[in-house]
C-alpha cells in the first residue's frame, strides 16, 4: 500500500519520504507472500459490494501504474476459472448464484462446458469438465511488483528510508531511533505493524507453496471449490505454480505446518496429475492485516491519514484506495495544515 500510494503521491507533485522498517529489496510485509491476484469476483463471493468496487476502480488503474514503472511485474489480464469436483459440483453452482445475486451484469460470469474449457485452458480437461471463467480478473508478481516499484521510486527521488522502524506517529510528525520529525502530513501503511494503534487490527495467517512444474501449462489462474476450503493455482514466470492459500484466525507467521501442505498437496493433485512430478520448491506463511468487518479502512484526521485492513486484497485494492487516501490529504491540506512543518508528505 505504502509503495503504490508513493506513486499517486508523486504523481501529485508531493515530496515523500518513505520509512520502512526492513530493506528496500525484502522482508516481512505480506506483499511479498502474496499470490498477486487481482480477482474482484471470485473474491465477491465472501467479500463486500465495496470491496468489489474498489477492485473494479483498482483493476482499470493498474495497466496505467504498470505503463510508469516501466518494468515487466508478470501482469495478465485472461480472467481466472473456477472448477469444482465432480463430487462438489453443488460448490460451483452455489458459489455461481451467490456472485450472480450481488452483480447486475450477467456477462461477467460466463460457464464453460467441456468444449469450451478444452479451448481455454485445455490442461483443466482431464479431471474437469466445465468451469466458471471470470473474464476481466487479472494477476501480477507481487515480488516484483514490489521491485518495480521501488526501482521507480527511487528513481523519482523519493527520500527512502530503509531499516528505520517508526516508533510512534501523531499527526504531523514521527518518531524513529533517530529523533521526531515533522512533516505536513503523516500518512501510517504499516499494515500489521500498526497493531499498537489501530484497535481491532488482527493477522489472517495464509500459507502457501510454490511449485515447479514445467508440465503443466495453465495460462490464467484457476480456484478449486470443496467443502472445507478454496484453493487456488496462479501461473508465474519459469514454469513456477502458486498453491495457496489457508486461511487462518491467528498472527503466527511461522513457516508452513505439515497439515496445511498435505491438504493443499493433496488438493492440487487431485487438479492435475502431472502435479505428482512437480517440484516443492518454496513455502512460505504470511499475516494478512484485517479489521473487524475484513473491510480496508482510510481514518484520516488533519495531518495523520491511516489506511489499513487490505485483508486477501491489498494488490486488488492499493491503486483505487491511493487515490482515496489522496483525495482525503487533499481535503486536509486545503481546510487544516499543521503549523511549522516542511513542506511534505510523508508515508510510513
Ligand atoms: C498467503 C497470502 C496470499 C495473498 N494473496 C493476495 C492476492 O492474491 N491478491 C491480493 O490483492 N492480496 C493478497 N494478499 C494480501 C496482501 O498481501 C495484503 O493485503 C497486503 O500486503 C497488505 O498491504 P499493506 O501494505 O497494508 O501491508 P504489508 O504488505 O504487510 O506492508 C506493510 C509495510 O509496513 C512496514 N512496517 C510495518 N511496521 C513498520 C514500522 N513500525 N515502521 C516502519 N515500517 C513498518 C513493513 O516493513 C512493510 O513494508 C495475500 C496475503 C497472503 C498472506
Amino acid at each position: 500500500m505504502g509503495r503504490v500510494l508513493a506513486c499517486y503521491l508523486l504523481r501529485a507533485g508531493h515530496r515523500v519520504t518513505l520509512f520502512d522498517r526492513d530493506p528496500v529489496d525484502s522482508g516481512a510485509a505480506a506483499a511479498y507472500t502474496a499470490a498477486g491476484m487481482l480477482a474482484p469476483w471470485a473474491e465477491l463471493e465472501q467479500s463486500e459490494m465495496s470491496v468489489f468496487r474498489l477492485g473494479l476502480r483498482s483493476l482499470q488503474l493498474w495497466p496505467e501504474l504498470l505503463r510508469e514503472l516501466g518494468r515487466d511485474v508478470d501482469f495478465h489480464q485472461r480472467g481466472s476459472l473456477v472448477v469444482a469436483h465432480a463430487a462438489d459440483a453443488g460448490e460451483l453452482v452455489h458459489f455461481r448464484r451467490r456472485l450472480a445475486a450481488k452483480l447486475t451484469a450477467a456477462d461477467q460470469l460466463r460457464d464453460l462446458d467441456a468444449a469450451a474449457l478444452e479451448q481455454l485452458e485445455p490442461a483443466l480437461t482431464d479431471v474437469f469438465d466445465r468451469a466458471l471463467w471470470l473474464p476481466g480478473e487479472a494477476w501480477l508478481d507481487g515480488r516484483r511488483t514490489m521491485a518495480a516499484l521501488a526501482g521507480h521510486l527511487q528513481a523519482a527521488g523519493v527520500a527512502w528510508q530503509p531499516d528505520t522502524a517508526v516508533l510512534g506517529l501523531e499527526p504531523g510528525a514521527l518518531t524513529t531511533e533517530r529523533g521526531r520529525q515533522r512533516f505536513d502530513s503523516v500518512i501510517d501503511c504499516r499494515g500489521l505493524g500498526a497493531r499498537d494503534d489501530i484497535p481491532g487490527l488482527r493477522g489472517v495467517r495464509g500459507e502457501l507453496l510454490w511449485l515447479h512444474a514445467p508440465r503443466l501449462r495453465l495460462q490464467r489462474p484457476v480456484r478449486l471449490l470443496h467443502p472445507r476450503y478454496r484453493l487456488y493455482l496462479v501461473p508465474r514466470q519459469d514454469n513456477i505454480l502458486v498453491l495457496g492459500a489457508t486461511q487462518l484466525e491467528s498472527d503466527d507467521t511461522g513457516p508452513v505446518t505439515v497439515r496445511s501442505a498435505l491438504e493443499l498437496l493433496s488438493a492440487a493433485y487431485s487438479m492435475h496429475s502431472e502435479l505428482g512430478e512437480a517440484r516443492l520448491v518454496h513455502s512460505e506463511a504470511n499475516c494478512r492485516p484485517a479489521l473487524a468487518d475484513n473491510q480496508p479502512a482510510i481514518v484520516a484526521t488533519p495531518g495523520l491519514i491511516r489506511v489499513n485492513g487490505l485483508f486477501r486484497h491489498g494488490f486488488l485494492l492499493a491503486p483505487a484506495l491511493a487515490q482515496d487516501v489522496i483525495e482525503h490529504l487533499h481535503r486536509d491540506a486545503a481546510g487544516n495544515r499543521p503549523a511549522g512543518t516542511d513542506n511534505e508528505v510523508m508515508q510510513a
